[in-house]
């Protein structure tokens, strides 16, 4: 019989790849949606990638509502929990996303317990491994570090991330399951399966349109979606990743040089791409009139890699390269007359 996967947000860049991989895979998906107002669009994105439309069925959820949860969670053999806030803008209020992030996250493993599903995979981010600590320049993160949620300066989006992952983790300590495996991807980009750009593609976006000038000197892991969909799936296939969390990424790169990568690969559309990179005293100035670069303003200046090879070895991700990955989604922009 085919395994019923339930997906969270399917209206979102990760999802979407995951629920393209999930299906082809020959699983059938339940996807979580806010709104069913989109049901058609979606079921019609999945038949025009070419896949069995009996496959695929939507319902309606919130995270941060109790309704429609034992309805989703039915006959599911695993949860892949992706959706989570994850806005361009910094709040006003730190708190802003932690009841979606954390109450979702312990909305999905109550649930999932109580429907006797066995495995959720959880999308939470590098943000809950590398923000608030104080590492020398260089450091290289493992999935042995955690984003320190007391700092003063720690962005609301990390913190809800962190959060809900470290209750996550004490959950099913607590209860003694479902068996939870986390997946710590950092800056996804690659190729758009359809117009819906997400946060980390509409940043990319925003750099050919001229939104930045220059740049801060910031660095991002770099991870290419379909990779981070692969992940998760091998991840909820193998036993080995049962109780552990991956980071996922095929290394940093700083944004003045994700700017000189898509210059060289698309130089017709590289008019408006950032071309210096600004000194942090002028960041921290313009932070103070403009919400989006208030919320970096602690990165800036951090130099540091993340390790990627526990996902390498054990989910067997051969990480696509982050120039690539940058150029697949410049591809997908031009061919969608996005930018
Ligand atoms: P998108 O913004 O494309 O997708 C976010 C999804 O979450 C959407 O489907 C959205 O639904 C859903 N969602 C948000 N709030 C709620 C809520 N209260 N109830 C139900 N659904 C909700 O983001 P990505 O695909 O980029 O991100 C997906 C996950 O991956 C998130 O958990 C994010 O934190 C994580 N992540 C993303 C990275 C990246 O660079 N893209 C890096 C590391 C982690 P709706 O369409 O209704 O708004």
């Amino acid at each position: 019989m085919t395994k019923t996967i339930l997906v969270t947000g399917v209206t979102g860049f990760i999802a979407g790849h995951v629920v393209h991989e999930l299906l082809g895979r020959g699983y059938s998906v339940r996807g979580t949606v806010r709104s069913l107002q989109r049901a058609e669009k979606l079921k019609a994105l999945y038949e025009n990638l070419g896949h069995d439309p009996a496959k695929f069925e939507l319902v309606e959820l919130d995270l941060e509502k109790d309704t429609g949860w034992a309805q989703a969670m039915a006959e599911c053999t695993a949860v892949q929990h992706i959706a989570s806030p994850f806005p361009m803008e910094e709040p006003d209020d730190k708190m802003a996303h932690v009841p979606a992030a954390k109450g979702g996250a312990l909305r999905v493993l109550e649930n999932a317990r109580k429907a006797g599903v066995p495995k959720v995979v959880l999308t939470s981010s590098t943000v809950s491994i590398t923000n608030g600590v104080n590492k020398p320049q260089g450091y290289v993160f493992t999935e042995e570090d955690w984003s320190n949620t007391d700092a003063p300066d720690i962005r609301a989006y990390a913190l809800s991330k962190t959060l809900a992952e470290k209750a996550a983790w004490d959950d099913v300590e607590q209860y003694g399951g479902p068996i939870l495996t986390v997946m710590n991807p950092s800056f996804v980009v690659g190729p758009l399966l359809n117009d819906d750009l997400g946060t980390s593609c509409t940043l990319i976006k925003q750099f050919f349109d001229g939104k930045f000038p220059a740049v801060p000197e910031l660095c991002f892991g770099i991870v290419d979606v379909r990779d981070v969909a692969e992940a998760h799936i091998n991840a909820m296939e193998r036993e080995t990743a049962n109780g552990k969390r991956y980071l996922l990424s095929a290394g940093t790169m700083p944004m003045i040089e994700i700017a000189k990568t898509l210059k060289q690969a698309f130089p017709e559309k590289s008019r408006k791409l950032p071309k210096f990179q600004s000194p942090a005293f002028l960041v921290r100035i313009i932070a103070l009139f403009d919400k989006s670069v208030k919320g970096i303003l602690p990165e800036v200046g951090r130099l540091y890699e993340v390790d990627g090879s526990r996902a390498r070895e054990e989910l067997g991700i051969n990480f696509t390269s982050r120039e690539d990955a940058l150029i697949a989604l410049g591809e997908s922009l031009i061919e969608r007359k996005l930018i």
